[in-house]
C-alpha cells in the first residue's frame, strides 16, 4: 500500500511537471498569486478614435470655448484655439499633479521673404510649449526641416533631453502629443527644496510615436541655466506657452493619475500581506 502511495505521488508530480512545461521546456502554467489585493479596474469607454476623450477624461478644450483656461488672449474659431502672439501664456484653472494628457497642435506657415526664403529659423519658428505643473516644458516647435539644438526641438524636454526621433509634420498639419507625467515628490523646508524624494517622470508620444521614454526630469526647464527643483504645490496648472508665434491647438483632455497608482517614493517593489 505504501509503495502504491509513493508511486501515485511520483505520478502526480510528473503529471504536474508535464502541465507546467511545453515541449521546449518553457514554463506555461502554474498558479502564482502576488498576494497584492488589487481592486478590479474601473470600466472606461474608449473614444471612437484613439484621440477622442474617454469617458473619464477632463476635457480642457472641446473646440467651443476657453472656459477651462485663464491668462493670455487666445481666440476660438472653427473648433480651434489660436494664440494672439505676445498676448501671454494660458494656464488651466484646475490644477493637476500626475496626468495623462492629450494635446493637438499645428505650427503656423513659415514666414518667407520676397525671394521665397524663410525669414525665421530655429527657436523663432512655431515655438510654444506645454508646461506640466506650470514648470516642466515639453517643447512645441516647427522642427519640420528647421534645425535647432537637439534638446530644444519639438518633442524635447526643454534643455534636458531631445526626442528619440523627429516625427514632426509640416506646418499647418495637425500633430498630437500624448504625455504621461508623474509628479515629483519634494521635501520642502521654507522656500527651499531640501530633498528630491522622487523626480518627476515623463513619457511622450508625438503623433503616436514614442519620443521620450520615462525620462527623470531634472527640475525646472530653464532656457539659461542648469535645471533644479524649486518649491511647488502637489498640484499646479498646465500651461500652454505664448512664444510670439501664432500657434493653434485643439482637442485637449487630461486624465488625473492618483498618487495611489504611482510607484512608491523610493521605487521599491512592494508586496502586501
Ligand atoms: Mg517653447
Amino acid at each position: 500500500m505504501k509503495k502504491m502511495m509513493v508511486l501515485f505521488a511520483l505520478f502526480a508530480v510528473a503529471a504536474i511537471g508535464a502541465r507546467a512545461e511545453d515541449e521546449a521546456g518553457q514554463f506555461v502554467g502554474g498558479d502564482y498569486k502576488s498576494g497584492i489585493p488589487w481592486k478590479t479596474p474601473a470600466v472606461v469607454t474608449p473614444g471612437d478614435k484613439p484621440c477622442d476623450p474617454p469617458s473619464d477624461a477632463i476635457v480642457l478644450f472641446d473646440g467651443t470655448n476657453m472656459d477651462a483656461w485663464e491668462g493670455g488672449n487666445w481666440n476660438v474659431a472653427d473648433g480651434v484655439m489660436t494664440v494672439e502672439p505676445s498676448s501671454g501664456s494660458i494656464r488651466t484653472k484646475q490644477k493637476f499633479g500626475s496626468v495623462q494628457l492629450h494635446v493637438e497642435f499645428a505650427t503656423p506657415p513659415v514666414n518667407k521673404d520676397e525671394n521665397g526664403n524663410p525669414v525665421d529659423f530655429g527657436q523663432a519658428r512655431g515655438n510654444s510649449g506645454i508646461f506640466l505643473m506650470n514648470h516642466y516644458e515639453v517643447q512645441v516647435l516647427d522642427s519640420f526641416g528647421n534645425e535647432t539644438y537637439p534638446d530644444g526641438q519639438c518633442g524635447s524636454i526643454y534643455k534636458q533631453v531631445p526626442p528619440q526621433v523627429n516625427v514632426c509634420k509640416a506646418p499647418g498639419q495637425w500633430q498630437s502629443y500624448d504625455i504621461i507625467f508623474t509628479r515629483p515628490i519634494l521635501r520642502i523646508e521654507g522656500d527651499e527644496v531640501v530633498e528630491v524624494i522622487r523626480p518627476a517622470y515623463i513619457t511622450v508620444f508625438q503623433n503616436g510615436v514614442l519620443v521620450v521614454n520615462h525620462w527623470a526630469i531634472q527640475g525646472e526647464t530653464y532656457f539659461h541655466r542648469t535645471p533644479n527643483y524649486i518649491p511647488i504645490e502637489d498640484k499646479e496648472p498646465i500651461q500652454l506657452q505664448d512664444h510670439h508665434n501664432r500657434m493653434q491647438f485643439r482637442n485637449i483632455w487630461v486624465r488625473e493619475i492618483p498618487d495611489s497608482n504611482v510607484i512608491p517614493a523610493q521605487d521599491k517593489i512592494q508586496h502586501y500581506e
